[in-house]
């Protein structure tokens, strides 16, 4: 049996043990400590965003995004619906009610004209929207941030898949008033595990910051008016994410390569259509995703499986998901299809131009 191909596995950068080994020589082993605001620092250089906060996960820097924002019980706040839980939940954590908008076929991303539709049938206005780059491709972000604006709504953008990405030259993550990117395992870079909350106003980094370390006022001892979480990341992972972000630029361009070379040896298959990319944006395909017009996905995953190579249905849409039942959304089909229609491909940093050929040689035997 030939190695396994798998869809998106770590990819060190040679560094890492290196700065852990720092970490452990100051003996900062906790939560904070220098790597962690080199780690920041580090963000805040590539996205030129003035505030990072370095956390434990892109899902809890989303909920610490909702909650310094005000949202609460029976608040209203608007979401992509083609995405994963880890957007999603944080809305639940704070007792709001979400409200789903389905995507567009151009962008795969939300559908700004279903927004206003979505306002209108909401209970009551809502307060944020939380936006996904699915797949480290960019949503479109004028039309949205226009609604946004006209219609004060905060925007949060859910970068956990697009780090590095840019619309218009600006980083994915630095149009809204906050921006999330992850860097779990699976993710462009990794710290194993781990987030990062930005924005533009200090103010609110700092109340995230005051939240994500146990709300603790300034005092000698420990006293409380509100209370917060423990979600800042320790400094010890924070050392992994600086060395993984040394190599950020060199990552995306062979996730680029990767779509290039799928993209190349698929072009004579007429039923295939590769995941978009907006005009005047530059994704960073974290995957490369596409969908079939006749061939049933879930076959050609199977026939992958049996060679060894691990491949992946695109995101099932949160208005699908049982969970979501009663749940308000706004549709037009769009998601529903390319869930059904879809697949992941690997798409891991170390694949050579061999690796991609050997998923398409079995992805090309398998279609209808
Ligand atoms: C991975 C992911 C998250 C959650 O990130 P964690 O760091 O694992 O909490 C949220 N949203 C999207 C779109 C993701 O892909």
């Amino acid at each position: 049996m030939k190695p396994r191909l798998f869809l998106s596995p770590p990819h060190m950068s040679g560094r890492e043990q290196l700065y852990i080994a720092q970490a452990f020589e100051s003996n900062y082993i906790a939560p904070l400590g220098p790597m962690v605001e080199r780690f920041e620092q580090s963000i805040r250089d590539l996205t030129l965003s003035p505030n990072a906060l370095a956390l434990s996960s892109a899902t809890a820097a989303l909920h610490l995004a909702l909650r310094v924002l005000g949202v609460g019980t029976g608040d209203v706040v608007l979401a992509s619906s083609f995405t994963f839980i880890g957007s999603i939940a944080p809305i639940l954590y704070q007792n709001a009610i979400p409200i789903f908008i389905d995507s567009d076929s151009s962008s795969w991303n939300l559908d700004p004209f279903l927004i206003e539709e979505a306002i209108r049938k909401a209970p009551k206005k809502p307060k944020a929207l939380i936006l996904t780059h699915l797949y480290g491709q960019c949503a479109d972000l004028d039309k949205i941030i226009a609604l946004c604006n006209h219609h004060e709504i905060a925007l949060i953008e859910d970068a956990a898949e697009s780090l590095g990405a840019t619309y218009k030259d600006k980083q994915s993550g630095t149009f809204g008033t906050f921006g999330v990117y992850s860097f779990n395992g699976n993710k462009i870079l990794t710290t194993s595990g781990g987030g990062m909350l930005v924005s533009p106003d200090k103010e609110l980094i700092d109340k995230a910051r005051f939240y994500s370390t146990q709300a603790r006022d300034d005092a000698p001892y420990y006293e409380h008016t509100e209370y917060g979480y423990n979600y800042r990341m320790s400094n010890i992972l924070a050392s992994i994410g600086v060395a993984q972000m040394e190599v950020l630029t060199e990552r995306i361009a062979v996730r680029r390569q990767i779509f290039e070379w799928y993209r190349e040896i698929l072009h004579d298959i007429s039923e295939i259509t590769f995941m978009p990319e907006l005009s005047e944006t530059r994704g960073n395909r974290w995957l490369t995703t596409l969908i079939f017009e006749h061939s049933d996905p879930n076959a050609i995953r199977l026939a992958l499986e049996t060679e060894n190579i691990e491949s992946r249905p695109l995101w099932k849409p949160m208005h699908l998901q049982p969970l979501f039942k009663d749940t308000l959304s706004i549709q037009n089909g769009t998601a529903q299809k390319l869930f059904e229609k879809g697949l992941c491909l690997p798409s891991g940093t170390q694949m050579s131009q061999d690796d991609v050929m050997r998923v398409c040689t079995y992805l090309k035997m398998s279609l209808k």
